[in-house]
């Protein structure tokens, strides 16, 4: 038997207004009719406790595109679990907030496009987004939810980053979580529109640092770097199977929020079979967990219990193998690959770039 999973992340729905070209969901979106109903949502998180998850992070879309929000929020808590909803405002009203805090919402994820304006509703692809997510971060701060700022980093924002953490000041943040784009969904499409220089992740890194030691004790600071700009790869979902796992709006169990895009691996549904039977014996779950199916390079490497191979994902994205070691890492051949993507992608060659949105 496998290791409980500490934290699911619920995908109630692909819908969201907001058409940002870094979406983390899938290029083939879940359309309404396909989503899970209340009661089926229900019995997953009571399934999902029972297995020994503790967080569930409702995501999407934009969980409040679900007019039953306020009925998952209550059916969580009552299965126990501690409830983080990912949103990016749009759609959460004073009303619906009071609801959720009264439902036991225990902490908000409010996701930032930008700054300004003009550069949140350009990104997000929705004209006057920016001020209505303003207006519900006051509410958030009224209330006195728990609250993280969700700030996705890439060429076009990345200069901000000094405003950026002002802002999640501003805002009454707890944390702010500075996520330099990672290259699946939407954002594989984008990538080189949204690859930032090396110049651009040099100076974050600083703005990072200072502010880490400025603002302890005031807010705590995560920065997530961009990936083809490391030497090793992170230890991606803590490793395959290990700690969490994910369900789509249409019930498919994923071990990461970007499996699907591994073509041979078979997935289930939580509406097909157990959970618990799902985590401990899927073929899914199984393909990547542990060390064992590690390639040579990592099986003889003084990182391999640290980063497990890297992502599974990325190298099926870079080098179209699932099983090769993430070509991030300096060691592999597939280091090359990418080296010569970063070389094409990091100095700009316009100056505004041509975004595909994220589209259903
Ligand atoms: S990344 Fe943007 S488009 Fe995707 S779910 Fe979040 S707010 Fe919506
Ligand atoms: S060789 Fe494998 S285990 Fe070692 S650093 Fe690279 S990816 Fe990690």
């Amino acid at each position: 038997m496998a290791n409980p999973p500490l934290a699911m992340l619920a995908e109630l729905t692909h819908r969201c207004p907001l058409s940002c070209p870094y979406c983390s969901n899938p290029t083939e979106l879940l359309a309404k009719d396909t989503e899970l109903s209340t009661d089926q949502w229900r019995d997953i998180f009571q399934q999902a406790a029972d297995l020994g998850v503790l967080q569930l992070h409702l995501s999407g879309g934009e969980p409040a595109s679900r007019t039953d929000i306020i009925e998952l929020v209550v059916a969580a808590r009552e299965a126990g679990l501690y409830t983080n909803l990912i949103t990016s405002g749009i759609g959460l009203t004073p009303k619906r907030l009071e609801a959720l805090d009264k439902a036991g919402l225990d902490h908000v994820q409010l996701s930032l496009q930008g700054v300004t304006a003009a550069m949140a509703d350009r990104i997000g692809g929705y004209k006057g987004g920016f001020d209505r997510k303003m207006h519900v971060a006051d509410h958030i701060a009224r209330i006195g939810f728990p609250l993280t700022l969700n700030a996705v980093m890439h060429r076009a924002n990345l200069d901000d980053l000094p405003a950026t953490i002002d802002m999640a000041l501003r805002l009454g943040a707890r944390r702010i979580e500075i996520a330099c784009v990672q290259f699946q969904g939407w954002a594989l499409t984008n990538r080189s529109a949204l690859q930032p220089s090396r110049a651009q992740v040099d100076a974050a890194k600083r703005v990072v640092k200072d502010a880490i030691e400025r603002l302890k004790g005031d807010l705590v600071i995560d920065f997530v770097p961009p990936d083809y700009y490391s030497d090793f790869p992170k230890a991606c979902m803590n490793g395959w199977g290990s700690t969490g796992l994910n369900v789509t709006p249409d019930g498919t169990v994923l071990p990461c929020h970007a499996a699907a895009t591994i073509p041979h691996l078979t997935f289930e549904k939580a509406t097909d079979r157990p959970l618990a039977e799902i985590w401990n014996d899927g073929p899914a779950f199984n393909a990547y967990r542990g060390t064992d199916w590690l390639p040579d390079l990592c099986q003889s490497c003084e990182r391999r219990d640290i980063d497990f191979g890297g992502c599974r994902c990325q190298a099926m994205a870079v080098l179209g193998d699932a099983s090769a070691t993430d070509p991030v890492c300096r060691k592999s051949a597939g280091r090359a690959v990418l080296d010569n993507l970063l070389a094409q992608e990091e100095t700009p060659t316009i100056d505004v770039p041509d975004y595909v949105y994220r589209k259903l």
